[in-house]
């Protein structure tokens, strides 16, 4: 249990809560859709707190909060429409998924392994003094247990999280209780990921055309993979490797070597002390490392099925099933 600290929302609170931030730790706070719950995004064990605080049981990628545009285009890369949208409706409840940038610091943690990056500039005041204190971005999904409803105030966080976060910063009730806006601008058509603060009409008013829909099987595909909302490595995935064969990649866990792993063409530990933060932490950065060894299969240790660890196995359990 950790003492979660409820903040004030002077100067005071948010230099406290900036400085949690900064040192990896979780705050949530207001925005003018709901409460996020907080950490830095270019911080990989930060953002695994995230997930084992809310015991989301899978992984996904989260949206990246910043102070303004320009902070923005040093993380993702904004085609012309990307750039006009960015333009209109931020600060607002609108997220843009673009290309990762050359520069981007956010970590593969937060963008579930992926090239591209989720991105919003929120209009919140208490939001945005606190991302500009912070000076990095911010990962954030919805401040509630897995299942829950999205939290509009300090106290609804409180009740899902009270113990399981560092702090929260009390802003009163948020505005529009809806969630943001997503909208894909990977090339080709834009998409709309999820309906929300901004309507679909305003933007499709604002842009000149129709939106696609969704994040599959619309009438103009994107070119495969750009979408997919799961990270999927090249090589094979074999699960709960008691052993290993040669030419193999390895990804262990914990101090237990699988028989065999003298022969293994790269190997990687997610954790050698089995601390599942740390895991999670590690997972895609290390699944991409094995996978660009250009091994034909990935064999993984057995990862034990509690705490984040369901979250792990469920995403190792999907590179192993997609072919
Ligand atoms: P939330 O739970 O409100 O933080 O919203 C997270 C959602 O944002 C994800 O489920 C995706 O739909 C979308 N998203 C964020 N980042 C990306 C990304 N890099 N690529 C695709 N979708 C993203
Ligand atoms: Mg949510």
């Amino acid at each position: 249990m950790r003492q979660t600290q409820r903040l004030t929302s002077d100067e005071t609170g948010l230099a406290h809560a900036a400085g949690i931030l900064r040192r990896g730790g979780l705050v949530a706070f207001p925005t003018e859709t709901v409460y996020g719950l907080g950490a830095d995004a270019t911080n990989a064990e930060a953002v695994a707190g995230i997930y084992e605080a809310k015991e989301r049981p899978s992984f996904n990628p989260l949206i990246s909060h910043l102070d303004s545009f320009e902070s923005a285009q040093g993380q993702g890369m904004f085609d012309e429409t990307a750039r006009r949208l960015a333009e209109t409706f931020w600060p607002g409840p609108l997220t843009l998924v673009v290309p990762a940038a050359p520069t981007c610091t956010i970590s593969d943690l937060a963008r579930a392994g992926l090239d591209s990056v989720g991105l919003r500039v929120p209009a919140h005041p208490l939001a945005h003094a606190l991302l500009q204190r912070t000076g990095r971005p911010v990962a954030a999904p919805s401040a509630n247990r897995s299942g829950r409803v999205s939290p509009t105030d300090a106290d609804h966080v409180l009740g899902d999280l009270d113990g399981r976060i560092d702090a929260v910063l009390d802003g009163g009730a948020s505005q529009v209780g809806l969630e943001s806006t997503i909208i894909a601008c990977l090339g080709g058509t834009p998409r709309l990921l999820r309906p929300g603060g901004v309507p679909r009409e305003a933007i499709e008013a604002l842009i000149g055309m129709r939106l696609e829909d969704g994040p599959e099987g619309g009438r103009n595909p994107l070119a495969p993979g750009m979408l997919a909302s799961h990270y999927a490595p090249r090589a094979q995935v074999r699960l709960n490797a008691a052993s290993v064969e040669a030419d193999e990649a390895v990804l262990l866990f914990g101090s237990e070597a699988p028989q065999g792993v003298e022969s293994a063409r790269t190997v990687l530990n997610l954790s050698e002390n089995g601390d599942l933060v740390e895991a999670a932490a590690h997972l895609f950065s290390y699944l991409r490392q094995l996978d660009a060894s250009g091994a034909a299969t990935i064999a993984v240790s057995p990862i034990p099925e509690k705490g984040l660890g369901e979250a792990i196995n469920d995403r190792l359990r999907r590179a192993a099933a997609e072919r």
